[in-house]
């Protein structure tokens, strides 16, 4: 599947399953010429196709006429630039996932997946102003080996050596802040003693 394709493939994904709605949010996918396929600036997910997915180079230039890209294209280049390792990139405003963004909590490892997928626990990466590529330089620094951070203020990134892989990071980082939630409620959610944690990362966990 091409990059375009998959980026339009994820972001229909993302928006089905509510990690994002209307246009907030966006979806990178980078190929092995570097070539880089990501979502337009104001299109909503229900009218996306795939003429709409933008393919820039490594500084965010469009290699073709057509849409504008994402107004966050600097936070995603930023991260391709470091990390060469990473391939594909999701940046949603999941409702829980942003809660704990706007209380500036990182999510605790509760859940055997946070660890087997995202890595450890999801910390927040200071607020930077939406569209800048400093909000790329804190995300990578609250990133560091895992798969999955939160943008204070402001949502989660989730980064992958696949596209595929960002977006499983971006649905279990919803999923683990709405399942601590809803423990709260019934009590004290228990973290996992950290050695499991270990166990499960090593088992389970890659990039
Ligand atoms: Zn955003």
């Amino acid at each position: 599947m091409d990059t375009r394709t998959q980026v339009l493939t994820i972001s229909k994904r993302i928006y089905s399953t509510r990690l994002v709605i209307a246009s907030l949010g966006n979806v990178s996918c980078r190929d092995a010429s570097g070539m880089i396929a990501i979502t337009p600036s104001g299109v909503d997910y229900e009218e996306l196709s795939v003429k709409d997915i933008v393919t820039i180079d490594i500084d965010g230039t469009p290699t073709q006429k057509g849409r504008i890209p994402s107004s966050e294209t600097p936070m995603h280049t930023l991260v391709y630039r470091e990390r060469p390792d990473i391939m594909g990139i999701v940046h949603t405003h999941s409702l829980s996932a942003s809660a704990f963004s706007v209380a500036n909590q990182e999510i605790p490892v509760e859940m055997v997946e946070v660890a087997a997928h995202v890595g450890g626990s999801i910390h927040v990466a200071p607020y930077r102003p939406p569209g800048t590529k400093e909000l790329g330089e804190v995300a990578l620094n609250a990133l560091k080996t895992r798969r999955a951070c939160l943008l204070q203020n402001h949502g989660v990134l989730a980064v992958g050596t696949t596209l595929e892989k960002a977006y499983k990071a971006a649905a279990i980082t919803e999923i683990a802040a709405r399942i601590h939630i809803l423990a709260s409620v019934l009590g004290r959610p228990g973290e996992l003693p950290e050695d499991e944690v270990k166990k499960v990362r090593d088992l389970y966990f890659t990039l």
